[in-house]
């Protein structure tokens, strides 16, 4: 299936010439021609409602109109949006795009129902919590020719892109990053998955990784765990991550990468960006669905995220 033929909402509408109030609002409802749903209502599916319900003006976001969501709870409208079944999404036609924002190990399934039913697909970071499976479910979206997008918003954080700017052009010699969070409600897999934002950072930062030996610690009795990844780059420059969680730890990145010239201990500061990242993301989605991403970037991605599901599963299985 692909997206509807496009209309041009703002070169249609001349200064001179201000439309009604109901001839904006057909404008709009015309535009706005991809129907999407939001499976699971957590934080981040509450947040997607509340992004296409109110996109940044002017941004192909515009282009989504949320017709339901769905949940294993049976919920009263969630900021005006209906509870639908998946049996009913999947079959309209008028509903071209879901948004899997479930626990991370029930995306696969339903990434593959809506892939299946030849819908587009965005999903919250990670795809799945195994390789393979996300293999088999890109395969199924060029299929189906539909989009597949999973959701990086780590990536689009002000502190990312100083970071980057800051790593730039220096030549790493080794490194570490370690996290820590509070403990994780069940169903968000094992730590390389639900972790997968600190990998892809240094994925990003440093190009692809090899994983050369890991091990967990985990006090169960006291919801604590402790993973501990040895990379290298393909340079053969190590990286450690360290992924730990416990109640009540702070949720903090903390860096240590020695460069040939300089050591950087902490990420730079930087202010908030005036656009939030679920909405950033929803537009890089949109952008995907209007065909307005490169094949090229659109390549860059997957084999991204395929080479960081892929060290995920490497780390559990040394673990
Ligand atoms: P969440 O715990 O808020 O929600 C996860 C799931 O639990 C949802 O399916 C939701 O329907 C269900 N749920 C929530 N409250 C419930 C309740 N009271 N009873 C029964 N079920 C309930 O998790 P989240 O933060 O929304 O994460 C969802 C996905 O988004 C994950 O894949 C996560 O990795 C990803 N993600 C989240 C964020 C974020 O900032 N929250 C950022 C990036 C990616």
């Amino acid at each position: 299936m692909s997206p509807p033929a496009k209309t041009h909402l703002h070169t249609d509408i001349s200064d001179n010439q201000a439309p009604s109030r109901e001839t904006r609002t057909s404008y709009i409802e015309a535009v706005r021609m991809l129907g999407a749903v939001v499976v699971g209502i957590g934080t981040a599916g509450w947040v997607r409602i509340r992004d296409m319900l109110a996109p940044e003006p002017g941004s192909l976001a515009e282009k989504l109109n949320v017709r339901g969501f769905i949940s294993r709870r049976s919920l009263d409208p969630q900021q005006g949006v209906s509870q639908i079944s998946i049996e009913e999404a999947v079959s309209r036609d008028d509903i071209h795009v879901a948004f899997i924002c479930t626990e991370n190990v029930l995306h696969e399934d339903n990434v593959s129902a809506f892939l299946q039913a030849g819908k587009h697909v965005c999903v919250e970071y990670p795809m799945t919590t195994n390789y393979k499976a996300a293999v088999e479910l890109w395969d199924l979206a060029q299929k189906k020719g539909v989009i597949l997008h999973e959701e990086h918003i780590e990536l689009l954080t002000e502190d990312y892109k100083a970071l980057r700017r800051e790593v730039e052009g220096k030549i790493l010699q080794e490194g570490t990053l370690h996290f820590t969070g509070g403990a994780l409600k069940p169903g968000f897999g094992f730590p390389a998955f639900s972790g997968i934002a600190r990998l892809t950072w240094l994925v990003e930062l440093f190009g692809e990784l090899s994983v050369t030996v890991a091990t967990m610690e985990e006090d169960p009795a006291n919801n604590y765990s402790k993973m501990t990844a040895k990379l290298l780059t393909s340079d053969n420059r190590p990286l450690t991550w360290i992924e730990e969680r416990g109640p009540g730890l702070p949720r903090a990145k903390n860096i240590n990468f020695h460069f040939d010239s300089c050591t950087l201990t902490q990420i730079p500061p930087a202010p908030r960006g005036n656009v939030g990242l679920f909405m950033q993301d929803l537009i890089h989605f949109s952008a995907k669905l209007e065909g307005q991403v490169s094949v090229e970037e659109l390549r860059r991605e997957k084999i991204r995220v395929l080479h960081c599901l892929q060290l995920a599963e490497r780390i559990q299985q040394l673990c």
